[in-house]
């Protein structure tokens, strides 16, 4: 723990301490990198702190570039890998000046940073022990001094996130520490390893009294947090450390309705725990997939009827899919996850059982969620079903429904994959450009998903002919009948498969 090999520190990282050395300044390696070096990760991104000021810094670095207002220049280096883990290559190390961060009064931001002249100073104005610790490399780059003011390396050894100074004036100064606390924690924690990293006591206390101090953190900051106890090793950890701690109300309140929510015959869990479970259980790394594990039955306490065994949600997936977007946007992820996100949770109780359903659905399902989210899809059925204590991940039943898709992917699915296109309509049939084509296309790629052999040039032609005659209006209807008609069948499926879900 006290020993830092210098062969671990990248020769990049060196040659910039070595620059600001050689023009008589001081230069510390600190932070998150010196954190993970210590635990023996991989290190996120390569910090360095030193006495010289922005300006000094971006003359020593003809390729670099001032970053942001508080005194980080990044400085461009040859891309390189800290332990040869191909996905984290770095091109940038962050050289930032001593300073010191006086009142948050927004809660957001440091009103102002003030350069300060002594590493220890900058080390006291840092979050964590284990963020507050500095590395010095001594002699022609021979061995390395370690700076710990504030025992880090001790809280290290002994798995504890501890403030560094009184931890109700440090969230009181930023209450994004909070989450940031509980992120260490959901990122350090190993789930199969019991009595592993904690919060410190009166860090977690200051914690529970200052929870409510987080709304005023500006929610790009709170989702970025959030994303990374989602993509953590033990997001559903993370999660309840949230809860309990009392910030998960100020970020997503709607996963504490389920709590008490009890189900029915199909589930023996409460509606909170499931949704974490699904989570805990979720086999897909990708943060929309994740996010869907956590939300999918997050409309369910809304849709519950009646009690007991008894007791119903019938429509919960699409009441959940309309707050799932309204959580995500409240939270400003962009838009491509909230659509995806949205979609997988509306359509997570998609109809499967072999021998009853067809081929046409199956083309259905793919369309309207398209086949390359078709295994994002699966993912969070499989979450769901191990988040209910079902013992097999994947049934014979979501392996038949591969094969069918693997069996369906070629047929037509979108308007692309029809046999003609809109100039075809114009060019064959002399028809105007404009919306009318669009419904056409419409209208002919819903009677192909009911039967691909319809999908041949002279056959949609003729077709189209005679639905040309058709106003725009009445085309959309037809397009939309056959989609409604359709999708009302699939979901009375679904309702009559769980009868009580
Ligand atoms: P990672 O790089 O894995 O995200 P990190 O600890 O390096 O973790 P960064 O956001 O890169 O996190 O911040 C770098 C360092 O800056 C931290 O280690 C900590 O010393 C300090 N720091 C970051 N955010 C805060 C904050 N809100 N309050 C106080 N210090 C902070
Ligand atoms: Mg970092």
């Amino acid at each position: 723990m006290d020993h830092i090999n210098i062969s671990a520190i990248p020769k990049p990282v060196l040659s910039v301490l070595g620059v600001l050395k050689n023009a008589g300044h001081q230069g510390h390696i600190v932070g998150g990198c010196v954190r993970d070096l210590l635990l023996g990760r991989e290190p996120k991104d390569w910090d360095i702190t030193t006495d010289a000021r922005p300006e000094t810094v971006l003359s020593l670095f003809p390729d670099s570039f001032y970053e942001n207002d508080f005194g980080t220049v990044g400085v461009k280096v040859d891309p390189f890998h800290t332990f040869g883990d191909p996905d984290r290559r770095h091109d940038v190390i962050e050289v930032t000046t001593y300073r010191t961060e006086s009142s948050y009064s927004d809660r957001r931001r440091p009103d102002k940073v003030a350069f300060v002249t002594s590493l220890p100073e900058d080390l006291s104005r840092r979050d964590f022990t284990m963020n507050a610790i500095a590395l010095e490399i001594i002699g022609s780059d021979t061995s390395v001094d370690i700076v710990d003011p504030f025992h880090g390396r001790v809280d290290i050894a002994n798995k504890l996130i501890r403030t560094v100074g009184n931890p109700e004036q440090r969230f009181g100064e930023d209450a994004l520490r909070m989450m940031r606390a509980v992120r260490l924690y959901a990122e350090l924690r190993h789930p199969n390893i019991s009595g592993g990293w904690s919060i410190d006591m009166a860090a977690l206390s200051a914690i529970r009294k200052h929870a409510a101090l987080l709304s005023h953190v500006s929610r790009e900051r709170v989702r970025d947090e959030f994303s990374r106890i989602i993509l953590s090793g033990s997001p559903a950890d993370g999660v309840e450390l949230l809860r309990t701690a009392g910030l998960l109300h100020d970020i997503v309140p709607e996963l504490e309705e389920g709590i008490g929510v009890g189900q029915n015959l199909h589930h023996t869990l409460e509606v909170y725990e499931h949704n974490l479970r699904s989570l805990r259980h979720c086999p897909s790394r990708k943060l929309e997939v994740r996010l869907a594990a956590l939300l999918h039955d997050i409309g369910k306490p809304k849709t519950k009827r009646g009690d007991g065994y008894r007791s119903t949600f019938y429509n919960h997936d699409h009441v959940g899919a309309r707050m799932t977007r309204a959580i995500l946007g409240r939270l400003r992820y962009p838009a491509a996850v909230i659509d995806s996100v949205t979609m997988l949770v509306d359509n997570h109780l998609f109809y499967y059982n072999v021998g009853e359903v067809t081929e046409a659905s199956v083309r259905r399902l793919i369309r309207r969620v398209g086949l390359e989210n078709m295994k994002d899809l699966m993912d969070v059925r499989i979450a769901d079903r191990l988040g209910s204590n079902v013992p097999k991940a994947k049934p014979y039943k979501l392996r038949h429904l591969e094969y069918m898709i693997e069996k369906v992917s070629k047929d037509p699915v979108s308007v692309k994959m029809l046999a003609i296109n809109g100039s075809d309509l114009m060019n064959d049939l002399g028809l105007d450009p404009g919306p009318k084509l669009g419904a056409i296309l419409d209208v002919l790629l819903s009677e192909v998903i009911e039967d691909p052999s319809r999908n041949e040039r002279e056959t949609l032609l003729s077709r189209a002919e005679s639905l040309s005659k058709d106003g725009l209006e009445t085309l959309r209807d037809k397009a939309k009948e056959v989609i409604d008609e359709k999708r009302e069948k699939d979901d009375r499926n679904i309702k009559n498969r769980h009868k009580v879900t």
